[in-house]
């Protein structure tokens, strides 16, 4: 197949070191040479991202000297992926990263002095990680025959909300992504967009939420009209169940939208939660494919499903450190407003609800949540439904989920799961069923996630075996 424009992502572990970059490049060039315009989208270098999140946290809390020592690592991290790259010492590479490593410490200084972290600091900070990995794409590009040049995410044109930490795309960014992109397209040199990271009307550094780079690429893709987006990673593509934990997991070769959003936003890492939506319209397909292994074709993630006869459920997935809050008393049953004002609550929070359920009988309504937002739900709720309600927190549990469109319609398939799990002795906590019918969840013990996955995955036949 020949293409005219591509969006290329790598992602952390692709941006990790002088090597990776430069392999990553490579693959870049090696469509750009053959007449393929390509816009690269690039993530922070591995690990990156969470030691920024550790030192901004290490200055509020006064502790200047261990945000220092971060960043004192991160910096000969930069430094030495130049030098690699051959950057000479008083190359504009290298005074541009010096330059965004004294304003990086700067803002870090300031949170140390007001001993505050606000979301908008903080987003100004984690972004440093994307903005000091375009650089060094750009680079790389060069030192292989190309013509690049590198924006921040806003340069680029991503204009979003101000929900720092988990920021939406505006929609006139396409518009302004396209303006700023295509110029340098048409005059033959390769984009290099810093992704996860947006700004505001008002020039204010936002994020996309945690994996926003793959969002950042769809964006993109969308704004160019691009033939395809191709998301390149660690592993061979979206695999049956994440690899870490099941070691017989297998690649899957064609997803849907809809598929893909349910295993993101039940904690398969492999995407960002939201990647695809921007794809949704134009019907542009998303490949996920294998950096180690560019030939071989990974996950095309496109508007319909594939399903095989035999196999209704594709994946198994599992979000950790998730909390069930149980509100009760007499007073649930029956009332409407009572269930109103639990969800009222739950809104004003903006808490990602994972799981609900309401049971009559017993007066009660759980919900499941992650932990971290676990204790401003139950606050939020403790202020805002009737005094008679009990409000609690169930700690330590985890969501599992089984995703694929072949479920629709089909009996059989919940039973084949809960005998899975009754087998393994696994005590099924809180059960949904979204009317979708692309996935069905359970909430389990933490202690039990790890097991239970290994068991529905065997049980769906989605392992190396039985495939
Ligand atoms: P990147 O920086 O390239 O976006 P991520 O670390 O965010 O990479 O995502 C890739 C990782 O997601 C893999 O290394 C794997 O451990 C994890 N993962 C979890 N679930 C899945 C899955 N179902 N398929 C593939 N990878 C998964
Ligand atoms: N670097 C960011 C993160 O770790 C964004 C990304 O990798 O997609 O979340
Ligand atoms: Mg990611």
């Amino acid at each position: 197949m020949s293409y005219d424009l591509l969006v290329m992502k790598f992602g952390g572990t692709n941006m990790q070191d002088s090597r990776a970059i430069r392999h990553s490049a490579s693959l870049a060039a090696r469509s750009v040479r053959v007449g393929v315009k390509v816009v690269v989208v690039v993530s922070a270098m591995a690990g990156v991202t969470n030691q920024l999140l550790k030192l901004a946290d290490a200055a509020q809390s006064g502790d200047i000297a261990a945000a220092n020592d971060e960043i004192a690592l991160m910096r000969t991290r930069h430094f030495t992926a130049a030098q690699e790259l051959g950057a000479a010492p008083d190359s504009v590479t290298v005074r541009e990263i010096r330059e965004m490593h004294e304003t990086l410490r700067q803002a870090v200084y300031g949170v140390y002095l007001l001993r505050e972290l606000t979301p908008r600091s903080r987003d100004l900070i984690v972004a440093f990680g994307e903005r000091l990995s375009a650089p060094l794409m750009s680079l790389a590009l060069e030192q292989d025959g190309l013509r690049a040049h590198h924006l921040s995410g806003g340069e680029a044109g991503i204009l979003t909300d101000s929900h720092f930490g988990n920021a939406k795309p505006m929609p006139n960014t396409y518009e302004r992504v396209k303006d700023r992109l295509s110029g340098l397209l048409s005059a033959g040199v390769t984009p290099v967009v810093a992704g996860f990271m947006g700004e505001t009307e008002k020039g204010a550094i936002t994020t996309l939420g945690r994996g926003g780079t793959d969002f950042s690429a769809t964006i993109v893709g969308k704004a160019l009209g691009a033939d395809e987006v191709w998301a390149w990673k660690d592993v061979d593509g979206v695999m049956s169940a994440d690899p870490r934990v099941v070691k017989d997991a297998q690649n899957i070769e064609v997803l849907s939208y809809g598929e893909v959003m349910e295993l993101a936003y039940f904690g398969a890492k492999v995407l960002h939660p939201l990647a695809v939506t921007p794809l949704q319209e134009s019907g542009i397909p998303l490949r996920v494919k294998s950096a180690a292994d560019p030939d071989f074709p990974g996950t095309l993630v496109q508007a319909q499903p594939r399903d095989e006869d035999g196999h209704p459920v594709k994946a198994v997935t599992a979000i950790r450190n998730v909390s069930i809050i149980n509100v009760s008393g007499a007073g649930v049953l029956g009332i409407p407003e009572v269930i109103a004002s639990v969800f009222d609550a739950i809104a004003r929070e903006n808490v990602t609800l994972l799981m609900v359920s309401q049971s009559s009988s017993m007066s009660n309504v759980s919900l499941a949540v992650q932990t971290v937002d676990a204790e401003r739900t139950l606050a939020a709720l403790r202020a805002g439904v009737s005094l008679e309600l009990k409000v609690e927190e169930q700690p330590g549990v985890a969501v599992l989920a089984i995703v694929g469109s072949g479920m629709r319609g089909q009996k059989g398939v919940s039973a084949r799961m809960f005998t899975a799990l009754a087998d393994q002795d696994v005590n099924v906590l809180m059960i949904s069923q979204g009317s979708s019918e692309l996935n069905v969840s359970v909430a389990v013990e933490a202690a039990h996630v790890d097991a239970a996955t290994l068991a529905v995955h065997r049980a769906f036949g989605l392992g190396a075996a039985t495939a």
